[in-house]
């Protein structure tokens, strides 16, 4: 085969315009241009970009080392076959080599494939040098500047699979990688002389393949789109799609990237998603962060143009940019890129959800699907002159022809513009440096006089994760905004990453609320570790003297030994908990009230120890930094044991991404808890198994909590079998349909009657009035008009002597607005089983977007239900939300260890009686 297979005499001129995508020369598979014309679904579907592949190259194709080319209906493979490809491909050409980049949660490898020319790939180490050096242009000439970016090569970096029920992704670019190092066609040849290519086979390995297994198992045979299969309850271990908004880089694989990213420092990232149909281009739509370079915000549209028109050209309809994703957030994942001075791309291409080729209906349709899509996307805009079809039969094949159309297509404009594209990256490096200095705040400082520095050091560490340079003053700091003791931590902001040191740590001020956000519009760290960091507008800022800091960790102190007693301070470190489960056989309480020993104010909350525990104590709190306190005299404030209750988290099957945050905290914090799913709820006997049940914000409403997977269809299976060896994983159900049901809520009841503590998060809390639990409680949904895109508003402390508020000596606490939708209400007569409220109106929103602020006024954000003996904690926020607001952590787990003195403090009600 010398051409490309030829449809229609369209195609033919088409061809004649596209010369440099073939070369002559080179033989083609005949196997493959056949399999690629069954399985595209239209003619129009495909391109000559993709149309063909190498034969008899010398390489492997995907076909000689998997059985099958790429596309081929009802096939996904597991990561390890992935991996075995690229292994395969490297052994054998010059083009390719692997850089292991580190181990997933379950143990995979994870890689990055770099494919370029023969003397790129043997002159890596150079480049690296090289973009490190451009990256970070302190001391650099201009001259020495232009000069390095005319020996660099761009290392465009491609990740596929980060969300793992979008399977093609990890399939495409195996072919990609095969094209790229066999096909010797002048554009695939510019593309290796030019640039290097970068991909991360699958960004989330673990979910690879307890997707695929899933696939196999429950989906491979769905082809109803608008009633689908619902995809497996779990993808990696954690954090499900959230794993996109793992601002602060908990899963190992994203750990692993950036670690990547901050060696090699790719000027591009470009993550390949699926969703809307056919190929949506991200440009970078308002709301833009403009706190980034506007560079970034020309060359978006710049590469996202090309694509859109020579897609276009090639007769691919349906792609389009804009009027999807905006470029607020800097959470995402391939924001790493345009976060450290580089560019972050992403598509989403349709999918399936899978390899079977299946009629979609891609216009809105009513019926039970029709929520899936927002907004119709077959429409005709501006920025979608030729949209996609109402109807279309989709396929595998086609997913891999637009989304290598348009990789091709991007690879080309960098392959054309190789020093633009290194001279982009220094300019904005460069830039960042000089905005520091031009624009204030030229540097946060972290004062070193905090009460609690865990917190401080938690903040500072992600700060150095993500290369931020992080310094400690040598001696006071005297600025206009105050003075702050040696040892204060200070952010300088004229260093590469000093733009991104503000992103992180400024408070969000939102554009325009007219504009809607498609994930948060706040994230200010400070504000949600609660930890004071304050904004110099002082020059002098930038000439602290300051010794670089690696990693920060909070000093604290033991006391003398020999006293009766001791009393660890509690100023609302986390470390608390880790203190407490490391002296789970030591009997510990705690100070009901604030007093003072030895002239050491001790807040309430403090954990007292016995004298004869203290050598078990002094170990368990060296790496914690907190501070101890001899105490010689007996306590003088009301004490109760602080305990440890048996807990239970309770998960729906159908949405376990929160539950995945909560699970990763309690991890972290090394706390005990049962993983309990429906069957386990209504079995019944709670009470006799559980002092506590946390149910985490699942689902979109209280209904989705109690019913979660519709009893349609055929039972869903999620356990270990040979066949499915990864699916059975941190659970396991013969059939993950119905939910807890209401035989499921009358079992919870009885929990909670019988003494049991139930403690709702986030919008899981709607559960208990809707369904019973709460009878004081109405819920109601918030007006049409109001929008919240988690900003961080002002709670105020209503029951300042409850346990729950221990380590908070503020009357307002600052936290993240959770709900999208629900708002509370009690009778007056019941109000004072509110701990805590929304204080409402403008000036409480700390950051990010709230509209309509006054709605909020009064509105309960805590409430405690008494219920026969037990009783039901309603958070309206979320204590833990992802990995980041720290400052709340604590309520959650002061509600654990204070659960049977929780009805301290709280001024006499009329709860409703129990029944
Ligand atoms: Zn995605």
């Amino acid at each position: 085969m010398l051409r490309p297979h030829l449809r229609c005499s369209a195609a033919i001129l088409l061809a004649a315009s596209l010369a440099p995508a073939l070369n002559a020369q080179q033989v083609m598979d005949p196997v493959f241009a056949d399999h690629v014309k069954t399985w595209t679904t239209k003619p129009e579907f495909t391109s000559p970009l993709v149309d063909h592949l190498p034969a008899a190259s010398g390489l492997p194709s995907p076909r000689d080392v998997l059985g099958h080319d790429i596309g081929a209906p009802r096939v996904l493979d597991h990561y390890a076959d992935i991996l075995g490809y690229y292994r395969a491909l490297a052994a054998k050409s010059p083009r390719v080599k692997i850089v292991e980049t580190g181990r997933t949660e379950e143990g995979r490898t994870t890689v990055i494939v770099l494919i370029s020319s023969e003397d790129n790939i043997a002159h890596l180490d150079e480049n690296r040098r090289n973009l490190a050096r451009l990256g970070d242009p302190r001391g650099l000439s201009e001259t020495d500047a232009q000069a390095l970016i005319a020996r660099t090569k761009p290392i465009y970096l491609a990740l596929g699979g980060l969300h793992s029920a979008e399977t093609g992704p990890p399939e495409m670019l195996m072919e990609l990688a095969f094209r790229l190092a066999a096909e010797d066609s002048p554009l695939i040849g510019k593309i290796r002389q030019n640039v290097i290519v970068g991909i991360n086979p699958a960004s989330d390995p673990d979910g690879r393949d307890r997707y695929t297994d899933w696939y196999y198992r429950n989906k491979i045979d769905d082809t109803n789109d608008l009633d689908p299969v619902p995809g497996a309850p779990y993808w990696g271990k954690y954090i499900f799609h959230d794993n996109n908004r793992d601002i602060n880089y908990t899963g190992a694989s994203a750990r692993n990237l950036l670690d990547f990213y901050l060696k090699w420092r790719p000027p591009i990232i470009h993550d390949l998603h699926e969703s809307v149909p056919f190929l949506y281009v991200y440009s970078g739509q308002p709301p833009q962060n403009p706190s980034l370079d506007p560079l970034l915000y020309t060359e978006l549209p710049w590469f996202s143009n090309f694509e859109l028109t020579q897609l276009r050209r090639y007769g691919m309809p349906g792609v389009w940019d804009h009027g999807y994703v905006d470029a607020w957030s800097p959470g995402y994942v391939a924001f790493m890129s345009s976060n450290h001075n580089g560019m972050v791309r992403f598509y989403e291409t349709f999918g399936n959800g899978g390899a079977t080729t299946e009629l979609r209906h891609v216009a809105p349709v009513d019926g039970p699907g029709e929520d899936r899509h927002a907004g119709d996307q077959t429409k005709r805009e501006w920025f979608r002159p030729d949209p996609p079809y109402k109807t279309v039969v989709w396929s595998m094949r086609n997913n891999t022809n637009y989304m290598e159309t348009g990789l091709l297509t991007a690879l080309q404009t960098a392959a054309t513009f190789p020093q633009e594209v290194v001279g982009n990256f220094y300019t904005k490096s460069r830039n960042a440096l000089e905005d520091g200095r031009k624009t204030a705040p030229y540097a946060f400082v972290i004062p070193g006089d905090q009460a609690d520095m865990t917190r401080a050091a938690l903040l500072v560490n992600l700060l150095r994760q993500q290369g931020i340079e992080v310094g400690r003053a040598t001696a006071e700091v005297v600025l206009k905004e105050g003075r702050f003791p040696a040892g204060s931590l200070v952010v300088k902001r004229d260093q590469p990453y000093g733009r991104l040191a503000k992103i992180l740590l400024e408070r969000q001020d939102y554009p325009d609320p007219k504009l809607k956000t498609y994930d948060d519009s706040a994230w200010t760290m400070g504000l949600e570790a609660h930890v004071k960091v304050v904004p110099s507008a002082d020059l002098k800022a930038l000439d602290v003297p300051v010794t670089p800091v690696d990693r920060y960790e909070a000093q604290g102190s033991t006391a003398k030994a020999g006293a009766p007693a001791y009393a660890v301070l509690d100023h609302g470190s986390i470390n608390l908990a880790l203190l407490r489960y490391a002296l789970k056989d030591t009997p510990v309480r705690i100070a009901e009230r604030p007093f003072t020993a030895g002239g050491r104010a001790v807040p309430a909350g403090s954990f007292i120890i016995d004298g004869h525990d203290y050598p078990r104590l002094k170990a368990a709190l060296v790496p914690l930094g907190l501070t101890t306190v001899a105490l010689d005299e007996p306590v003088s404030v009301p004490t109760h044991a602080a305990a440890l209750p048996r807990i239970a988290v309770y998960s729906t099957w159908g949405s376990t991404q929160n539950v995945g945050w909560v699970r990763y905290a309690f991890d972290q914090y090394r706390t005990p808890y049962d993983l309990i799913f429906k069957d386990e709820v209504r079995k019944g006997g709670l009470r006799r198994r559980y002092d506590v049940i946390v149910v985490p914000s699942q689902g979109r409403s209280a209904k989705d909590l109690v019913f979660d997977v519709p009893m349609r269809g055929k039972p869903l299976p999620y356990t270990k079998t040979a066949q499915s060896r990864f699916l059975g994983d941190y659970g396991s159900s013969p059939d993950i349909r119905g939910g807890m049901g209401l035989e499921g809520v009358g079992e919870l009841r009885r929990f909670v009657e019988a003494g049991g503590t139930l403690i709702t998060l986030g919008d899981a809390s709607a559960m208990a009035p809707d369904y019973g639990l709460a009878p004081d409680v109405e819920a109601s949904r918030v007006s049409k008009d109001f929008y919240a895109p988690g900003p961080i508003v002002n709670a105020r402390v209503a029951a300042p002597a409850n346990p729950i508020f221990y380590g908070y000596p503020d009357k307002t606490i600052p936290v993240r607005w959770a709900s999208a939708t629900t708002l509370y209400s009690l009778p007056e007569c019941a109000r004072g089983m509110v701990l805590m409220d929304f204080p409402g109106g403008a000036a409480n929103v700390l950051s990010g977007l709230m509209t309509l602020p006054d709605e909020i006024k009064n509105r309960p954000a805590l409430i405690e239900q008494p219920l026969g003996q037990g009783r039901v904690l309603m958070f309206a926020t979320n204590p833990v939300y992802r990995w980041q607001n720290f400052g709340e952590f604590r309520m959650l787990y002061n509600a654990l260890f204070n659960y049977r003195n929780l009805d301290l403090g709280l001024t006499p009600s009329s709860p409703a009686a129990p029944g």
